[in-house]
């Protein structure tokens, strides 16, 4: 096994990132600063979750690199594209922790994401792998299950109103990702031709 960091508090950060906006960016500095973590792991997820075929899990986590790159808090891990099947969080916090034994990890997720918990695989067990940080994004007040609220941590943020999906359309439109994501994950959308209409 690869050799990894050593961070007391580790923040991991799951999403389809497809791709990664600067909403995603601003979210993870904020948790890092407000909770005072090491670092935060960016996790893209496995192929069978994607919502748009256009984009292959290389793809996406080349354009995560690229959009953290400069960040020395910020890393990419490949557990859920590494392994094999859809991914389920319980999985990823169960990798992680395997590979990071020391670390206490806190789970970042969007109130919008957040409000699904209940149909996510064994989501009664996340809090016992870690702490689960809910940012507020579209202003949800999260419905918390008792079996989960020992563990989860709201957190008020700033955050952008960016999304993945509006930054796909916009390229479908013709028009450019210029605010809305990185420079360099610009640039890599450019080059690759991606999520233009009948691509
Ligand atoms: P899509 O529109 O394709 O669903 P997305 O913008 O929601 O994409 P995801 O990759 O689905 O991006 O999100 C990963 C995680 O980041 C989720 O927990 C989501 O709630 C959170 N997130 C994404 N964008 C923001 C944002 N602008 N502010 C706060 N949280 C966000
Ligand atoms: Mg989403």
């Amino acid at each position: 096994m690869a050799v990894h960091g050593h961070y007391p508090k580790l923040g991991v950060f799951g999403g389809t990132f497809d791709p990664p906006q600067n909403g995603h960016i601003a979210v993870a500095k904020a948790v890092l600063e407000r909770l005072l973590l090491d670092h935060v792991l960016f996790v893209p997820a496995g192929n069978p979750w994607q919502k748009n075929e256009q984009t292959s899990a290389a793809q996406r986590q080349e354009m995560v690199r690229l959009a953290i790159e400069g960040y020395d808090h910020f890393s990419v891990s490949t557990v859920d594209i590494d392994r094999e099947g859809p991914t389920y969080t319980v999985d990823t916090l169960r990798d992680i922790s395997l590979q990071y034994p020391d670390s206490e990890l806190f789970f970042i997720v969007g109130d919008d994401a957040f409000a699904g918990i209940t149909s996510w695989k064994d989501f009664e067990k996340l809090g016992e792998l870690a702490t689960i940080v809910v940012v507020s994004r579209m202003g949800i007040a999260p419905e918390v299950p008792a079996k989960l609220s020992p563990s989860v941590n709201l957190l008020e943020i700033d955050s952008l109103p960016i999304s993945s999906t509006q930054c796909r359309e916009r390229i479908a439109n013709g028009e450019t990702l210029e605010g809305l994501v990185p420079g360099k994950v610009a640039d890599y959308v450019a080059k690759h031709q991606l999520y233009r209409r009948n691509a």
